[in-house]
């Protein structure tokens, strides 16, 4: 219920009923907390991987889902408090898919006030013609938006692509690797793109995806259905979603603590050569406290719990 919804009502209600001030201001207080909560993480990543600099040019992705809005609006938001200046620049890549509300993100960001740029590649007609009937078409479209955004950003001169992944596509896509691909690999908050001109930045990486679902609807964007293509949502990372969905209900906080191990990589513990010297292991003849106690087992303190009191 909205703020003045509760406060209408209050006036009409029965004594026994009314709501108190701090009752009827909850809604408010709630989007306050997750509007900090959002912006703090993300100036968090945006600091800690160094990802907006003085001067940038930022080509802030806009698809038209609840991520990259979510994106756009702390973005501009930190335009305007972040101690350094850098501009942005909204571009959607319209793939003129069958019933793609071509107003819609331009008269958003025309009310917003935001530069932005729609590219218009009927990208949907070659995935069809080329991709046999049956056949998963994400492999070439993705292809070809990847090629078409880089040409944009280079000829609008921007200095970083912004993309709205977040902890959670994060953690997905480092199961998605484990699971499918043999590799210990997640998806990085900050990249060098494959054809070496441009650098991908993605500072929701620390937000978690209910919040960006939350502040979509506090924030009512105009948000453009994602299946307009008819391709069916892949598979396997909708099964690591729900896998990692039912785990964070029966233990509240293990995703947070499932990401913070991305930060916290021990190489000597796990098993590849190329990272660390196991051939050339000697005794060091030193006795070390935080050394390998190998005959031990392994002793866990509850970091979920201790991240859960932290958020709170
Ligand atoms: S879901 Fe549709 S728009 Fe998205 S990558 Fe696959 S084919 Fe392209």
């Amino acid at each position: 219920m909205s703020t003045a919804a509760a406060a209408f009502e209050t006036m009409n209600a029965p004594p026994e009923t009314q709501l108190t001030a701090r009752q009827v201001d909850k809604p408010r207080r709630e989007a306050n907390k997750l509007a900090k909560r959002l912006r703090r993480d993300a100036g968090q990543a945006i600091v800690d991987f160094n990802m907006i600099e003085e001067g940038d040019r930022i080509m802030v992705c806009l698809s038209g889902g609840k991520d990259s809005f979510g994106m756009l609006d702390i973005l501009l938001y930190l335009r305007e408090h972040a101690p350094v200046n850098f501009e942005l620049i909204a571009v959607n890549l319209d793939q003129k898919q069958p019933g793609f509300p071509a107003d819609v993100l331009p008269d958003y960001l025309a009310r917003l006030g935001v530069p932005f740029h729609i590219e218009n590649q009927d990208t949907y007609s070659i995935v069809k013609r080329v991709v046999p009937e049956g056949k998963t078409t994400c492999a070439l479209c993705s292809r070809l938006r990847r090629g078409i955004l880089y040409r944009v950003a280079g000829e609008l001169g921007a200095t970083k692509i912004a993309l709205g992944h977040h902890r959670d596509d994060i953690l997905e896509t480092l199961f998605l690797n484990m699971f499918f691909g043999g590799k210990l690999k997640a998806m990085p908050p900050k990249l060098v793109t494959d054809d070496g001109r441009h650098i991908v930045i993605r500072p929701l990486a620390y937000c978690r995806e209910k919040d960006l679902a939350a502040w979509a609807e506090e924030r009512g964007f105009p948000i453009i259905p994602c299946d307009l293509c008819g391709s069916q949502e892949q598979l396997q990372r909708k099964q690591v979603k729900l896998m990692l969905g039912e785990w964070e209900k029966r233990f509240p906080g293990r995703i947070e603590t499932l990401f913070r191990s991305l930060q916290n990589v021990v190489p000597s513990h796990l098993a590849d050569t190329r990272l660390y010297d196991f051939a050339g292991l000697r005794p060091t003849g030193k006795p070390d406290p935080d050394g390998d106690r190998a005959f031990d087992p392994e002793e866990f303190k509850d970091t979920a719990s201790m991240i859960l009191m932290e958020r709170d």
